[in-house]
């Protein structure tokens, strides 16, 4: 029989109606055994999710001592949820009891974050009648924070081992000093991930509030195609790039594990979603392009030194320079005689610019330097355009047609990715131009939308 670890996210269990259809879910297939949740997220725009709450009270508990006051409110929020489950009988008074007590006795942010998820397992198992698993005795962070690999998977196979049904609270587990410590937001998604390896899963899924990733950002193309299958690395760069729907981290524990993703949507279950596949399982790619990303606000140095070809060591002082003054770059695209940096924005402001040229203008003497502010990139990704001929000079091409002015250019060596810089002003209409051109005008553009 086959094994699926399922995630549901914050907005899938942000009340008891939800938490009941996501139970509902989980019992329709018997392959569903484990499940790791996140808190209570938000059940409207402008509602608070617990774990912002629970920040507060981490807060409140720091000033104080006690998080008496902002605790009220997240043990209305349970107490709500506890009665649209009918599940008054539960105890769930006495668990919040003892978790206030705990956060003030811990005093750690970690832990007080932590509770959100830590809770709403404890009321979930309850609802399904399920074994609660705490992620704590599971998950484990070596001495530098890092996921540790080869504490964590043997326990976890070995604790989940002789557990028909099981539900764990995702985003936290131990650190090396045996405290709780939670991953960075969204971290849920990297909790399930880590348990489908660990448990060997044959199928990871990951429920959420959309039916799957979208082929560019739909506050840019309006309805855009939605992806139906796409490879891990595919999905790398994209999210690399800025399109958010997984955190960048379940990637990779699954990846490692040759366990596809199914990305679903808990209010439309039936919808397929999109299935991210290890590369051995991808076959052959029906799109050309799989999908348009980008991002804002970066800058590009140029340097240009006659035979810089010829110079041993060039691109290492450089790169020297950067990793003295803690900065990392993005992209490093170069010529015959020329360089180039990409780095965001954000790491040069407040002087940090001209003192970083100045130092490469020491280390390599370049005959010229140009620097370039206010550039967007944007990511076209697709294993299909690897294999195709022209791919580039339709893309080049179609943005070319709209007036689009191209700063810069770097194709990886993954061939799966062409990246084109262009000034912010242009960003919008660069990633409606690129969606037109591969995957054509049956979706409307959503100039209306921006
Ligand atoms: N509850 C945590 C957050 O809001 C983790 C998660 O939902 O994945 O970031």
């Amino acid at each position: 029989m086959s094994l699926t670890v399922c995630k549901f996210g914050g907005s899938s269990l942000a009340d008891g109606n939800n938490i009941a259809r996501a139970a509902d879910i989980l019992l329709r297939d018997g392959a569903r055994r484990y499940v790791v949740v996140s808190a209570p997220g938000k059940r409207f725009s402008a509602d608070e999710k617990i774990t912002d709450m629970l920040y507060a009270c981490w807060r409140e508990c720091e000033k104080t001592g006690s998080c008496a006051e902002a605790f009220v409110k997240i043990r209305k929020r349970f107490t709500s949820i506890v009665a649209e489950l009918g599940m008054e009988g539960f105890g769930m008074d006495a668990i919040l009891d003892e978790t206030e007590r705990a956060i003030e006795r811990e005093k750690s942010a970690d832990f007080t974050a932590s509770r959100g998820e830590y809770l709403n397992a404890r009321l979930i198992a309850a609802k399904l009648g399920w074994t609660f698993v705490d992620a704590a005795e599971l998950i484990f962070f070596d001495e530098k924070g890092q996921f540790d690999e080869a504490k964590s998977y043997p326990l976890i196979e070995q604790k989940l081992k002789n557990c028909e049904h099981a539900v764990i609270p995702g985003f936290y587990g131990t650190d090396a000093c045996g405290k709780v410590k939670t991953f960075s937001r969204g971290g849920s998604d990297v909790s399930g991930s880590i348990i489908a390896r660990g448990v060997g899963a044959d199928l990871y899924e990951n429920w959420t509030d959309v039916s799957g990733f979208l082929a560019c950002d739909p506050r840019i193309v309006q309805k855009p195609q939605k992806m139906e299958r796409i490879s891990y690395k595919e999905l790398r760069e994209l999210s690399y790039m800025g399109a958010n729907v997984l955190h960048a981290d379940a990637i990779f524990p699954v990846r490692k594990g040759n366990i596809p993703i199914n990305i679903k949507n808990t209010f439309a279950p039936e919808d397929p979603g999109t299935l991210i596949l290890p590369s051995v399982q991808y076959g052959k790619s029906e799109n050309l392009v799989t999908g348009i990303a980008g991002k804002k606000d970066f800058t590009v140095i140029f340097l240009e030194k006659s035979m810089m070809n010829a110079e041993v060591g060039f691109a290492r002082k450089v790169l020297s320079v950067l990793e003295e003054d803690g900065i990392c770059f993005e992209h490093m695209p170069s010529g015959i005689d020329t360089l180039s940096l990409v780095i965001e924005s954000k790491y040069l402001a407040g002087g940090v610019l001209d003192r970083l040229i100045e130092q490469i203008r020491a280390a390599v003497s370049p005959d010229y330097v140009r620097v370039l502010e206010n550039i967007a990139l944007v990511a076209t990704v697709g294993h299909g355009m690897a294999k195709s001929v022209g791919t580039s000079a339709r893309l080049f091409g179609a943005l070319s047609a709209e007036g689009i002015n191209i700063r810069m250019i770097d194709q990886g060596s993954s061939e799966i990715n062409i990246i084109v810089g262009i000034d912010n002003d242009d960003y919008e209409k660069c990633v409606r131009t690129i969606y037109r051109e591969f995957f054509g005008e049956g979706n409307k553009t959503a100039e209306s939308v921006l």
